[in-house]
């Protein structure tokens, strides 16, 4: 571990990184490909995931906020860029000003990022809604937004650079409203080129219609999970089974190993009382770094050769686990989550664990968690 001896560590390996991109490149012949970094490239590091991708050739990044796109611009990255959900008086100057390309939800939006262009060209996406009923202009308001560009673009004060959207249930590749959402985004590019309109970029695919569903591919596909590595549709196939790896393994040492007799009520509520003698380990990890409570005696780790079950609550700052009859010490290396290569849980093994999904787990690693890299672009 690093220098500074921390508790535990966030171990990213952009090898699997950009192996996870060739994948989905692969998949995506004939797209282009942007890969997603918000939310600290869910997790594994923005800058770091970045300049990796750009290094495998993607020549989109996409982001949420216009900060996470400044970020990019502070750390020399000269591609195109890509952000999508800001609150009214957002920053747009600074985003046109640095050449990011912005997404417009509503006339409003469009006609506040002319205002604050002064005079600049802003390079913009229209968003439809197309049945996912969350960012992007629906029905008669998706009219008025194309009207608004058009008009903005023959005045020179934009350039519609994309149309695109985003689909609600493409983890469930049969569910009905993934073909619905696609034909709804066909007409609303029928819209807009009647308008004048074709923009050099439709886009609607996410990881998951990236790996299930060509037909959604368009121009350029939007790829996050998969690239770290996850399975987007979990229902559908594992990582492995789509040849992917995941490229975060987190780790920590146990600070504290305890023999306790039959009958031990563990952790707080005694909600597990050990029903033999057995060793207990401390794991220094916890739901303040991002360990959810909600694996309380659900989950396992890795600990010496084996897997180890979470025994008791998961508190703030720590866990214990079962390590039964093993001579373990203190200090024994600990994977909480990892590629899965040697028995070790994934991130997916977690999420099943807490009912919820492998984006939320490696998104809610704490602060107090160290990164580290590996890989050729470390
Ligand atoms: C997060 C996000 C993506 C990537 O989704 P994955 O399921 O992680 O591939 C694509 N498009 C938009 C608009 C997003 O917000």
């Amino acid at each position: 571990m690093s220098r500074h001896d921390p508790a535990a560590e966030a171990v990213v390996d952009l090898d699997a990184y950009a192996h996870n991109l060739s994948v989905l490149g692969e998949a995506a012949r004939g797209a282009r490909m942007m890969a997603v970094l918000k939310a600290d490239a869910y997790g594994h590091g923005l800058v770091e995931c970045a300049r990796t991708a750009r290094a495998n050739s993607v020549s989109w990044l996409g982001v949420t906020t216009i900060a996470e796109a400044l970020e990019l611009r502070e750390v020399a990255d000269e591609g195109r860029i890509l952000c999508w959900l800001y609150p009214p008086g957002a920053d747009f100057a600074s985003a046109v000003e640095h050449d990011i390309d912005l997404a417009a939800s509503s006339a409003a939006q469009l006609g506040e990022i002319v205002a604050a262009a002064a005079g600049r060209r802003a390079r913009v996406h229209l968003k439809v809604d197309t049945g996912m009923s969350r960012n992007g202009a629906l029905g008669a308001d998706w009219s008025h937004l194309v009207t608004a560009a058009a008009t903005a673009q023959r005045k020179g004060a934009i350039e519609v650079v994309g149309v695109w959207s985003h689909l609600a249930c493409a983890d469930e590749p049969t569910h009905p409203s993934v073909a619905a959402q696609e034909q709804v985004f066909r007409e609303a590019v029928v819209e807009l080129a009647s308008a004048g309109i074709e923009p050099e970029l439709r886009h609607l695919a996410n990881s998951a219609a990236t790996l299930t569903r060509p037909s959604a591919h368009f121009d350029l596909v939007r790829v996050g999970i998969a690239s770290y590595g996850l399975t987007p549709a979990p229902n559908v196939a594992s990582s492995s089974e789509y040849g992917l790896r995941p490229a975060m393994t987190l780790r920590a040492r146990l600070a504290h190993v305890k023999r306790v007799p039959a009958g031990s009520g563990v952790s707080y509520g005694h909600t597990h009382v050990t029903s033999a003698d057995t060793t207990l380990g401390l794991v220094p990890v916890g739901y303040g770094d991002g360990v959810l409570r909600a694996l309380s005696n659900r989950a396992s780790v890795w600990c010496a050769g084996d897997r180890r079950p979470i025994v008791g609550r998961v508190c703030m700052d720590q866990f214990m686990i079962d390590l039964g009859d093993t001579e373990i010490e203190v200090g024994e290396p600990v994977t909480l989550f990892g590629a899965g290569a040697e028995g070790d849980p994934t991130a997916q093994d977690w999420a099943d664990a807490a009912d919820t999904i492998s984006y939320e787990v490696v998104t809610r690693i704490g602060g107090r968690i160290e990164r580290r890299h590996l890989g050729a672009r470390a």
